[in-house]
């Protein structure tokens, strides 16, 4: 994209505010954050301290805040829905605690959702190449012959790993987690803590992961600890 250097940072957040309409300490008061290209990053803390509020802006997800944010070094105020959409759909993957699989969709047209945006806009040959790299996804993540069950007959694990492969499917830079292994038993959630880590080591993927969980958090390369709306510390591991 034009104006961008290879070496500018993913994410560069500055003086996040946020309060919710039912009143109450604000979720976020004051958080600066800078994310680098390739990064992985692990942001954790109490039960409400606001780790999800920040991911959500982070990912363009929540839009009313104060202060900045810049993703790939382009200013989120300065886009528009559309603008911001796009930027979403196609750099930036999300996994969530609870899966949010489409329950009448096969695994495999879970993978393929993101591309129900590009209907009617893509070739055959783009298509075709959607529908391929779904399936070494699958593969990939140990659900070869799974692309035809759906998310009601899959365990757990086996759903995150559908949408961590729906996050994967339009090569993103930016994979944003939150509470990814929250749902799991442990040695599930161990099972996604390394394919995360492998994703990470494999690919330039940039990663931000909010979560409860120790394992996930040591295969950051760097913890941020939030308390009660605010960055309390950080440590590089
Ligand atoms: P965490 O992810 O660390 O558990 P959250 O970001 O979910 O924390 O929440 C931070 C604070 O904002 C909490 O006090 C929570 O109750 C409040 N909050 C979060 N989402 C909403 C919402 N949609 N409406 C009202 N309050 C909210």
């Amino acid at each position: 994209m034009t104006g961008e250097s290879p070496s500018e940072a993913c994410v560069v957040a500055s003086g996040l505010r946020k309060s919710f309409a039912n009143g109450g300490r604000a979720a976020l008061e004051g958080v600066s954050l800078t994310v680098g290209r390739g990064e992985f990053v692990a942001v954790v803390g109490p039960s409400g301290c606001g780790k999800s509020t920040l991911l959500a802006i982070l990912g363009g997800l929540d839009r009313s805040f104060e202060g900045e944010v810049a993703l790939f070094g382009r200013e989120l105020r300065a886009m528009s829905e559309v603008e911001l959409a796009a930027l979403r759909g196609s750099r930036i993957g999300f996994v969530f605690q609870a899966f949010h699989l489409l329950g009448h969709l096969s695994a495999q047209d879970n993978v393929l959702a993101p591309t129900l945006f590009e209907r009617g806009h893509v070739d055959a040959a783009l298509r075709a190449l959607r529908v391929r790299r779904a399936g070494e996804l699958l593969d990939q993540l140990g659900l070869g012959g799974r692309g035809g069950s759906y998310p009601a007959e899959l365990s757990g694990g086996e759903r995150q790993r559908v949408a961590i492969a729906r996050a994967m499917l339009m090569e993103p830079e930016l994979l944003l987690c939150d509470e990814p292994t929250g749902n799991l038993d442990v040695a599930t959630g161990e099972q996604i803590v390394g394919i995360f880590r492998e994703l990470h080591q494999t690919t330039k993927l940039t990663i931000v992961a909010v979560t409860h969980e120790e394992s996930l958090a040591s295969a950051a390369g760097r913890i941020v600890r939030m308390r009660a709306g605010k960055l309390e510390s950080e440590i590089a591991l």
